[in-house]
């Protein structure tokens, strides 16, 4: 492999060159010197059709609600690859939930990655030794509750317990017994599924015609991945202990920190299954913290597993989103495959510069100046949520009508339903038209309520508008003498201490307005108006778990689960959908290109109508339908 500093390429030498190329081959990252061959309109593209698509499958591992693998899903096919997610694994239950209603195909496991390579490994021992793919056994149907109601089972003597079949497997610690272990979910004969229990493998000996069946008919089902099966790894590993936030960071060996190893448990369940593609995100921290340590970690551990591997940062307001939101994204390929590029910005977003770490400052994936002012213009917060209804701070609702008609093409394209969004993750059963998800926001307490009320409705307002505050030496904030300290009807002071102290005195974030005419910095996962700037402009609340998936890029039919903490959460985790999207187009690319396909640059014009607001408009013009039904509430 040659290695070059732009993007922190690794990448087969190719094979007429016979050794390495040393730097000059990627150094120049303007976009002059990008790869136009691919800058074709999506329509001018020769798609196949659906059904001669190249396909390939999908294992989104720590997969939130799943936004990563949406975006890569959706992305692809205009590429060419119909990209699947086949398998999704995250800890929290809630996501979970999200994931499994809207992609209601992928085999969802709601446990720890670290559990799910344990399990997998187990998995194809069991799939070996049941032989299961010389097996010559007639497929059996698995329906869950048929066999009870048929009647067919004879009612066993009180106190009788009957293996009747095995519904689910896991690795872990089901029963809480403190051991760790593999384990099967039984379903008792003559009992329904409020009595499964979880059994040990070894309790089972006795029934081993129940194990096979369910490891026939789960490597038949394709339940869990085998090593060679998954085209396809993606996932952000949590790294909280790189985390700004985080006063107990250990700088000196960040692997010895619990909150860190996730990383490498993705690298392990990655060299276990050796799929072709990898696409690994996280945040830039990564590539700060400890001189980057992390994120050369996880570069290296791909080179030493020999995968090819390009590092880059990409910002989401520069693919058609109001929000800046700056991501690391590190892809892999295995030696046999192109390593894909990372597409170049169609719009341009707020400057940040302070931002990028200074470290690896050529992972940037950016234009240069000249090119930026070709760009569409950044977006604004208007652009994504002023046609959604007005809301109260206290909104019991989680589903309501629209109200009234989209406003801009990005609305345009995001109250599309799925099956215009060629996203047949679905199946059959869409959301009913013109219902609007989860447009609520986390409701503030009293105090908090009458302190939003205080701040003017106005661009930049803040607490600094609050009365008996002004700005004293350093730009930092004090308390005017002249005037005395306010309170609320509950006796709480009106402008918290917390807010006069919060980066001692000098932010403008606490009970921040946004406004129309802004590129909202992140939207993180909490909606808490102490510290951040999350007040609608005009509306005396934070913005609802909706406004924030906008922002996100969420289409509007991608519904969220859990209590309403859970779904910001979920939201704020995510990565922006259009990100995605586009870097599932260059795996689409990459896939296509098989094996090399001479000179690599790192990076790719995007075709001219992939932005969002673009396909919008292409759907309506092909469907001649409008996009973003109107219903009038009942
Ligand atoms: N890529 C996702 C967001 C991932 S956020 C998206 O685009 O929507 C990281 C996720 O990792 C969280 O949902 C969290 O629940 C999950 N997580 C944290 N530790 C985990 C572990 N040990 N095993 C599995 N999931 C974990």
């Amino acid at each position: 492999m040659a290695y070059s500093v732009a993007y922190s390429t690794f990448a087969n030498v190719p094979p007429e060159n016979g050794g390495p190329t040393g730097s000059e081959t990627t150094s120049d990252i303007s976009c002059d010197n990008v790869d136009s061959s691919m800058e074709k309109a999506i329509a001018d593209l020769p798609v196949p059709p659906d059904a001669q698509m190249e396909t390939a499958t999908l294992l989104d591992l720590y997969s939130g609600c799943g936004a990563m693998s949406t975006g890569l899903c959706q992305g692809a096919p205009l590429s060419g690859l119909k990209l699947t997610t086949k398998w999704a694994v995250d800890m929290n239950e809630y996501a979970c939930d999200s994931l499994k209603h809207n992609h209601p195909r992928t085999h969802v496991r709601t446990e720890k990655a670290e559990n799910f390579l344990k399990l997998l490994q187990e998995w194809d021992k069991l799939c070996k030794e049941y032989d299961v793919r010389n097996s010559t056994c007639l497929p059996r149907i698995s329906n869950d509750d048929e066999d009870d109601e048929n009647g067919v089972n004879e009612p066993l003597s009180e106190g009788t317990f009957e293996v009747e079949k095995l519904v689910d497997i896991c690795y872990g610690d089901p029963n809480k017994i403190e051991t760790d272990g593999l384990w099967f979910k039984v379903r008792w004969k003559t009992y329904d599924s409020s009595h499964d229990t979880w059994e040990p493998l070894d309790g089972l000996r006795d029934s081993p015609e129940c194990i096979k069946d369910f490891v026939e008919s789960g490597y038949r089902e394709s339940i869990l991945p085998l090593p060679g099966h998954v085209d396809v790894i993606c996932g952000g590993p949590p790294c909280q202990g790189v985390s700004g936030l985080n006063r107990n960071r250990n700088h000196k060996d960040p692997l010895a920190d619990e909150k860190n190893k996730q990383i490498l448990v993705f690298m392990q369940i990655v060299n276990y299954l050796r799929p072709k593609y990898v696409l690994m995100e996280n945040v830039v921290d990564i590539l700060k913290f400890a001189d980057g340590f992390l994120g050369r970690y996880a570069l290296s551990l791909l080179v030493a597993m020999r995968y090819q591997a390009r590092l880059g940062i990409m910002v989401a307001g520069c693919y058609g989103l109001p929000q800046f939101r700056m991501r690391a994204f590190l892809w892999g390929a295995v030696p046999s495959v192109v390593l894909p590029k990372f597409p170049l910005p169609t719009h341009v977003a707020t400057k940040r510069g302070q931002h990028v770490p200074t470290k690896f400052s050529q992972c940037l994936v950016a234009c240069d100046e000249t090119e930026s002012k070709l760009l569409d213009k950044a977006l604004f917060l208007k652009d994504a949520i002023d046609d959604l209804p007005e809301v109260e701070n206290h909104q019991p609702k989680d589903v309501m009508a629209y109200k009234s008609r989209p406003n801009t093409d990005l609305q345009r394209y995001i109250r599309l339903n799925r099956k215009d969004t060629g996203d047949n993750s679905l199946g059959d059963s869409t959301p009913k038209e013109g219902q609007l998800f989860d447009h609520q926001p986390l409701e503030l307490n009293k105090d908090d309520y009458q302190r939003v009320q205080h701040i003017p409705q106005k661009k930049g307002a803040n607490f600094r508008d609050l009365k008996g505050v002004r700005v004293g030496k350093n730009k930092s904030v004090e308390f005017d003498p002249n005037i005395p300290r306010q309170y609320l009807s509950s006796g709480k002071p009106l402008v918290p201490d917390y807010a006069m102290t919060f980066v001692k005195g000098r932010s403008l974030k606490p009970f921040g307005r946004l406004w129309w005419d802004e590129t909202v910095s992140t939207v993180v996962t909490r909606a808490e108006p102490h510290n951040q700037a999350i007040l609608h402009p005009n509306q005396n609340r934070v913005l609802t778990v909706r406004e924030n998936a906008r922002l996100q890029g969420f289409p509007d039919y991608y519904r969220l689960f859990g209590p309403i903490k859970q779904k910001y959460i979920q939201v704020g985790n995510a990565v922006a959908v259009p990100v995605a999207q586009a870097l599932g187009y260059s795996l689409g690319q990459a896939y296509q290109q098989g094996e090399f396909s001479g000179e690599q640059h790192p990076l790719f014009k995007l075709p001219g109508n992939f932005v969002p607001a673009a396909q919008a408009t292409a759907t309506r013009l092909h469907q001649g339908s409008p996009a973003g039904e109107v219903v009038e509430e009942e």
